[in-house]
């Protein structure tokens, strides 16, 4: 049975000030269950703050990213050994934004995702396509290329302790969600993949959606069969919709 994981990415959003109120939120609505893990990712120069307030919380911390080296003259870079030292459970690779901004390519994102494991954060692997491929049919295969270029690099081994998050990226921060069936069809053609060659890690990998899920439609979404959470944008950076999110899972 896999759990179901709410996961915030706050971008570059955000204060001390506003931080603290937005996890004294969190944490006072936060259901009781068990089969449910959350998780929030601040810019990076909040971490140890978030760490510190989450201390005694069940609410875990993530990064949005992480240096693929592990140490050196990379100026403005954190490695995913500064990130386990403050707390880091979770860490975000190869979201669609460092991807068309950054210029992140497959092969990046790869080696992105083995620092993180190798310093014992789960890699949260994001991946999806752009309206253009969509509407070009080639949806199945833009994620799948995606995934394959960590197991080319990695091993089918590297998804036992991984996320894969599928973030169609027209729907990121545009108000337009996936409807479930088409997100359950992508969620379901990932694990057949994985399946192909560990029939046991597609059974129990966590793929969450991402994609403007909000109060309004995270249940109908998180009912499908393959969905096993989402990675939340904008509506993460308020309690009410975040918390609503996380009892609707
Ligand atoms: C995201 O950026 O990962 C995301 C899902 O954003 P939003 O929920 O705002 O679409």
């Amino acid at each position: 049975m896999r759990k179901t994981l709410i996961a915030g990415n706050w971008k570059l959003n955000g204060s001390g000030e506003s931080i603290t109120e937005l996890l004294k939120g969190i944490v006072a609505g936060l259901p009781e269950t068990e089969s449910l893990s959350v998780a929030v990712c601040p810019p990076y120069i909040y971490i140890p703050m978030v760490a510190d307030i989450l201390s005694d919380q069940r609410v875990m911390v993530g990064s949005q990213n992480v240096a693929a080296h592990a140490k050196g003259a990379y100026t403005g870079e954190i490695s995913a050994s500064m990130l386990s030292e403050f707390g880091c459970q979770y860490g975000l690779v190869g979201h669609s934004e460092r991807r068309s901004l950054y210029n992140e390519a497959d092969a990046d994102v790869a080696v992105k995702f083995k620092v993180l494991s190798d310093s014992g954060i789960i890699p949260v692997l994001c991946v999806g396509e752009t309206l253009e491929e969509r509407d070009q049919g080639v949806t199945e295969s833009v994620v799948s290329r995606q995934i394959q270029a960590v197991i080319d690099q990695h091993g089918i081994a590297a998804f036992a302790a991984a996320v894969i998050a599928y973030e169609p990226v027209w729907a990121i921060g545009t108000g337009r969600t996936a409807t479930p069936e088409q997100a359950q069809d992508v969620h379901a053609a990932i694990r057949a993949l994985l399946a192909t060659y560990d029939k046991a890690i597609a059974d129990t990998v966590q793929i969450v959606y991402g994609g403007s899920m909000n109060p309004g439609n995270a249940a109908e979404l998180l009912a499908m069969s393959d969905i096993d959470g989402g990675l939340i944008g904008g509506a993460s950076l308020n309690a009410d919709d975040f918390l609503a999110i996380c009892r609707a899972a």
